[in-house]
């Protein structure tokens, strides 16, 4: 099949071919066509199987440039969960908006950043692609108005979930005009995800891309079973002796998070912790000096987690594992990728061993269990 026949215009069919673009992928070859009829639609697939533009052409060729628009009132509002994110999909509707007949603008805000750049670039958007908590900032200063929206995307929304937020979402769909277009993408199709379903398509067309592996497959994980009392240790001796760099290590507490930190910087690695008793501005710039190499270890709790979209990690240290499942596999995902894969350790104490053996059942994985007691972890 070729990008002919799924009914994009002229204009966009030459985009298509001066990207190189030469086949659609098997999601843009069933939505395309079906995005074109307006109708609503859920496509379960992952990053790489060639979501974004599976949405982006139909958007652009259902786009209306000509139709006057107020000022500041957007008419398509792509959500999605990370900074990464929200910057790649821009590129992709900036790419294939520059070679539409009339201008179509279209703009990328997110968190992390000052908010005043990104109100005054607001004037004449008509494609907005947001994280929700900035969006919402944006919308309550007024710099954008969601009142004239027909389309509305919802990408990545396992991870959206995942990353809790489910409040600013609600909160963003309860400012949407009743009639629209609603699109929905996420890599799998969890109880959560199939609620929203439910709530926001109507009579959808429904897609599933199979992928090839599973996620925590190309995720190489590794733990060792450790005293409670040697676990600092333990962890400074894999960092110089292995010379780890970037390492995101989780614990369950601010106050574990600091101890962590000091003991790290008394014995020479220079570790930072981020939790919620730290200010915004020094939490921020943290996770910046994290993100270029100034940092090389940082330790965090859950609940800080979701402000780190580094969408990949080298490495991810559970020095204490998180209650639930679903928390362990959100916080070594971002070690998995599939040119490079990171790894996945998890420290596990004797009491802790029975509450791993069920993360490992509810991942349907059996992780690789080394005993620490044979190290020798002295001056460490
Ligand atoms: P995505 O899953 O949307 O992040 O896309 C994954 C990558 O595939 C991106 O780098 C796209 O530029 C590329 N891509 C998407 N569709 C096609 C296509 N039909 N032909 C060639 N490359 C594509």
């Amino acid at each position: 099949m070729s990008f002919t026949s799924l009914g994009l215009s002229a204009s966009l069919l030459k985009a298509l071919a001066d990207q190189n673009y030469l086949k659609p992928y098997p999601i843009q070859e069933k939505a395309i066509p079906a995005i074109l009829t307006k109708k609503d639609f859920l496509g379960i697939a992952k990053t790489g199987s060639g979501k974004t533009a599976s949405y982006v052409l139909p958007i652009l060729n259902n786009t209306n440039s000509t139709e006057p628009h107020k000022n500041r009132h957007i008419k398509v509002l792509v959500l999605v969960p990370t900074r990464e994110l929200a910057i790649q999909v821009d590129q992709v509707f900036s790419i294939f908006a520059s070679a539409l007949p009339d201008k179509v603008k279209t703009m990328a805000i997110f968190g992390g950043v000052s908010i005043n750049p990104q109100m005054m670039a607001m004037n004449n958007v008509s494609i907005l692609v947001a994280t929700p908590g900035r969006l919402l900032e944006l919308v309550e200063s007024n710099a954008v108005h969601l009142s004239e929206i027909d389309t509305l995307v919802l990408d990545e929304a396992d991870k959206m979930l995942n990353l809790g937020f489910k409040d600013e979402m609600d909160r963003i769909l309860a400012l949407l005009p009743k009639k629209r277009q609603n699109l929905l993408f996420s890599a799998t199709l969890s109880n959560d995800v199939e609620n929203i379903k439910n709530i926001l398509l109507d009579n959808p067309n429904i897609v599933k891309i199979e992928s090839k592996k599973e996620e925590t497959e190309l995720i190489d994980q590794i733990a060792y079973s450790v005293e409670d009392s040697r676990k600092g240790p333990l962890l400074r001796y894999l960092i110089k002796k292995n010379n780890l760099k970037q390492v995101l290590v989780f614990v369950s507490s601010a106050f574990k998070a600091d101890a962590v930190a000091n003991k790290l910087n008394r014995n020479g690695v220079h570790g930072v912790a981020i939790h919620g008793d730290k200010s915004m501005n020094s939490r921020t710039e943290s996770l910046r000096r994290f993100k270029t190499g100034k940092i090389r270890v940082l330790i965090t709790t859950d609940l800080l987690a979701r402000g780190i979209d580094i969408e990949f990690l080298p490495y991810v240290i559970n020095y204490e594992l998180p209650r639930s499942p679903k928390d362990y596999v959100h916080r070594i995902g971002r070690t998995g990728r599939a040119d490079n894969p990171g790894e996945a350790i998890a420290f596990v104490s004797p009491e802790e061993e029975h509450h791993f053996k069920v993360i490992q059942k509810k991942m349907n994985k059996e992780v690789k269990m080394i005993d620490s007691s044979e190290f020798n972890m002295q001056g460490y």
